[in-house]
């Protein structure tokens, strides 16, 4: 029989070797691994007793703070499947996600965007936290069954969730330690400056096992970014580019009391000139990592001695434990230089989508090679340079905004025919979403804003709303996303020149 090892375990074998020394802290709370250890058993504990089965989905809105991680590695104690909600989003998406991932409950802070089995309020999960059973909870599964739930987006628009499991999670911790942290141990601290449902989660257990200290900022901003960097000692950090753009332009830094030796960055394309920058200001700490819900966070990354300036476009080399090759569009292997679609293979990757044979034939071979949809290239030295995306995808502050889904709700308001909905280059967000409709009657674009702003999480909204007369089509008549992206990025062009 193969390895049993679970997540609960690591964090019980941190809780015996780390003890006392501070696992975790948030605004002047600390909890230390011997804590962490007994609170996740006790809600654990907790939510068996309120009649949840190992197996079991449940969907978890909880800000980012010690509460969160607490729930979710009480989970993952108790066998069940998380579910990690975007605060940010509607109810209206939220409550899609709910009942698509067949969630038996909701652990929420106070708010419900919808029918719901159970609901589990953080007061009732701070009780179990301080007097529940504190015997330990060591529910285990197969490696294989689902562990988590990962929503991403698609080009139907409606989101999908991508299948993680046991496997695929300590994987992702193995990638971490070989390649992205190696040096991380007691005296590490890993300061969370993005939600911890995102990119910066990833950094969480690979910090905890080796005794590092992960330090959760409740918010970002640029300063308070900085300071806690300084009072907290941070020596590793995660950051959307977006982000790592709003410190240099907003925050002070006196690069003297810093001791970061890990700004790893990733989850969009970055800008040479921002990372130039940031080199400059920080010094040579940056990690890049490229990675996608369906790989989490390691398909390629690009190390602080690798940012030389001929290298900072590229995203880097594959990390040790994960295959990386460009393919053409029939599937065939191509050589350095030439352009083609990415695809991964390794024990991290996604064992497919939740409810969507579909999607997961079309993305993950029986071979076990996962498709990205980005198209890059290789150079001879092994180092891949991202190109552009197969799909249309946005991001916009880090935030993937899925143009079908945008589109989706500008078609809902009656003077509008046809919609298309693309990025455009932004210096402070990456893309800006924008818009272009083809209208049935007059009206003006504040009022399509105003719809848009009652239907969809803020980073979502179009900030940019055109009228055309028509809006270019294929020969099978779908509107070219493509080509209004140019037409765009022209005018932007144009006007700023
Ligand atoms: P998500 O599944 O939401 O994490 O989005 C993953 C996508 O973000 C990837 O497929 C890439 O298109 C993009 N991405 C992630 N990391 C990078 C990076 N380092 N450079 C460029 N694009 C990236």
């Amino acid at each position: 029989m193969g390895s049993r090892q679970q997540i609960g375990d690591l964090i019980r074998r941190a809780g015996r070797t780390f003890g006392d020394a501070p696992a975790l802290v948030e605004d002047g709370r600390t909890m230390s691994f011997a804590e962490f250890d007994v609170a996740t058993d006790r809600v654990g504990n907790g939510l068996l007793a309120r009649g949840l089965e190992p197996g079991d989905h449940v969907s978890v809105l909880v800000p980012n703070g010690i509460d969160g991680v607490v729930t979710y590695y009480a989970l993952a104690k108790a066998g069940l499947v998380r579910v990690s909600l975007n605060a940010r989003e509607t109810d209206v998406e939220l409550a899609y996600k709910i009942e698509d991932s067949r969630s038996r409950a909701l652990i929420t802070d106070g708010r419900v965007p919808g029918p719901t089995e159970s609901v589990i309020t953080t007061d009732e999960l701070a009780t179990m936290m301080t007097s529940g059973d504190a015997s330990p909870c060591e529910v285990v599964r197969d490696q294989e069954a689902v562990f988590r739930l990962a929503y991403t987006g698609g080009t139907t628009g409606k989101p999908k969730a991508v299948i993680l499991t046991t496997r695929s999670e300590l994987a992702e911790v193995a990638n971490f330690l070989v390649d992205l942290l190696p040096d991380v141990g007691p005296g590490s601290v890993m300061l969370h400056a993005a939600p911890i449902t995102h990119g910066s989660g990833a950094f969480f257990l690979p910090h905890l096992v080796k005794g590092g200290c992960n330090v959760i900022l409740k918010k970002f901003s640029a300063q308070a970014f900085v300071d806690a960097a300084v009072q907290h000692r941070a020596t590793a950090t995660f950051m959307v580019p977006t982000m790592i753009s709003m410190m240099l332009e907003d925050a002070d830094i006196d690069r003297s009391r810093l001791h970061l030796t890990r700004l790893c960055y990733g989850g969009a394309p970055i800008a040479p000139a921002l990372l130039a920058r940031g080199i400059e200001v920080l010094g040579p700490v940056f990690a890049q990592l490229y990675g996608q819900a369906e790989a989490p966070l390691a398909i390629t990354c690009l190390q602080p001695t690798e940012h030389t300036p001929e290298r900072l476009a590229s995203a880097g080399k594959p990390y040790t434990l994960v295959e990386v090759d460009i393919r053409d569009s029939s599937g065939k292997s191509l050589p350095a230089g030439e352009s083609g679609e990415v695809v991964t293979r390794g024990p991290h990757t996604m064992s497919g989508y939740w409810q969507r044979p579909d999607a997961t034939a079309e993305t993950l071979g029986a071979d076990g090679w996962l498709r990205t949809g980005d198209i890059g290239q290789m150079d001879a030295q092994g180092y891949l340079y991202l190109l552009d995306r197969r799909h249309d995808v946005i991001i916009s502050g880090g935030f993937n905004v899925y143009p079908r889904e945008v589109e989706d709700v500008l078609l809902t308001h009656p003077a509008v025919r046809e919609a298309a909905v693309v990025g455009i280059a932004d210096a402070k967000w990456g893309q800006k979403v924008s818009a272009a409709v083809v209208l049935r009657e007059p009206v003006d674009d504040d009022a399509l804003m105003n719809h848009c702003a009652s239907r969809l999480a803020g980073f979502k909204r179009p900030r940019h709303i055109e009228i055309w007369d028509e809006l270019p089509k294929s020969p099978v008549g779908k509107s070219l996303r493509r080509s209004v992206r140019e037409t765009m990025n022209a005018q932007k062009v144009a006007e700023n020149a």
